[in-house]
């Protein structure tokens, strides 16, 4: 989505730009399908919100944490979230660079190895199977019946968390972020068991009932949460493959946004002539940064105490109760 986003901002300034795609659209995406941040408002300056709306996306306007059985009240966003699934989003946003007139090729893999001169690294996660000891895996599945007391939750466990979001017709987004142990075998637990929780939980309650499309399921494994500086990047790099937000901020959708909005007016200058290629790379990678650097730290700060065993505990259940603390919880990672 970073790459079709700048793909189509720099269609819009007359560039010529040709998008490379190793899958093909529609397809379903390990997401929790809300957009929570300021890429909201690059969608509007690109034309592209109400294309959202037409598309069947919906606002989410409360949120409920959990964490085991002990769970928030509902509280109210102080930005309402967009909500769209990405079977949908990455299909229209690759229709949109196509009517403005870029190339996209499906089923095309770059296989170079050089990102070098006008070519922009906009691939997604960098490959990575283990962080600190542990792999992190993402499950998501789409399903009906299934009874949410907000319009987004997220309920921790033991091994992770999974957040629920409310989309058009009924469908709820069942999206797990997950973590295993380096030296640990795996468990005979399935996607199914990891994303249903433990019995008793308000988790468990929810997916009860639930008819679950099976057809929707996708997982992703094998990456890094840990802040990266686009200037210690070789690349001109955007959304992921710049750096990955921890997913519980819901705010890596916005990312991608913001910084393929971030690398329009260099790239288009580069483009016209105006600067060369490393002028134009260093001018994206100092806005990245500028504009990241004090979220990623928050965020980092959040997804450690959603993990920290001993601490989780007692932070957690803090986060849950204040409402000052989760309130600068949200502003600062976003
Ligand atoms: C569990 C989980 C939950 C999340 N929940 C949310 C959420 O609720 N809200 C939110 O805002 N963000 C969320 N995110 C983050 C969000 O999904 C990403 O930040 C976002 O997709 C990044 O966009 P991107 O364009 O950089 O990468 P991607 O969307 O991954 O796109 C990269 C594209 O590059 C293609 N590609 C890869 N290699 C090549 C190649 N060599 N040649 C050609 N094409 C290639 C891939 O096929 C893919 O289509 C979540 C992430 C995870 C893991």
């Amino acid at each position: 989505m970073a790459g079709l986003t700048l793909g189509i901002g720099l269609r819009r300034r007359g560039v010529p730009v040709t998008v490379w795609e190793a899958g093909h659209y529609p397809r379903h995406r390990v997401c929790g399908e809300f957009i929570s941040g300021r890429g909201q408002d690059v969608l509007a300056r690109l034309g592209l919100l109400d294309a959202f709306f037409e598309a069947g996306a919906d606002l989410a306007c409360t949120a409920a944490f959990y964490l085991g059985k002990v769970g928030t009240p509902v509280r109210d966003l102080s930005t309402p979230a967009l909500c769209l699934s990405r079977f949908a989003m990455d299909a229209l946003l690759a229709g949109h660079l196509r009517q403005a007139g870029g190339e996209l090729r499906e089923d095309a893999r770059w296989r170079e190895d050089d990102y070098g001169e006008g070519v922009v690294r906009a691939n997604g996660r960098r490959l990575q199977p283990r962080e600190d000891g542990c792999h992190w895996f993402g499950l998501k599945v789409h399903a009906h019946n299934v009874l949410l007391a907000a319009d987004l939750e997220m309920h921790g466990s033991q091994t992770g968390y999974v957040g629920f979001c409310r989309l058009a017709r009924g469908v709820v987004n069942v999206c797990g972020l997950f973590r295993r142990p380096a030296g640990k075998p795996e468990s005979a637990q399935t996607w199914q068991d990891l994303l249903r929780g433990e019995p008793g939980t308000p988790l468990r309650e929810r997916l009860a009932d639930a008819a679950i499309d099976q057809g929707s399921f996708c997982s992703v494994a094998g990456f890094s949460l840990k802040p990266h500086r686009a200037v210690s990047r070789s690349e001109c790099c955007i959304g992921d493959a710049l750096t990955m937000i921890p997913p519980v901020t819901g705010n890596g959708m916005s990312m991608a946004f913001e910084a393929a909005e971030l690398a329009i007016g260099p790239l288009a200058a580069y483009s016209r002539g105006e600067s060369s290629w490393s002028e134009a790379r260093q001018r994206v990678a100092e806005a990245c940064d500028r504009t990241f650097a004090r979220r990623l730290a928050w965020a980092r700060c959040l997804q450690w105490m959603m993990f920290a065993p001993r601490l989780r505990a007692r932070l957690g259940s803090a986060v849950l109760h204040s409402g000052l603390l989760w309130q600068t919880m949200f502003t600062h990672t976003r």
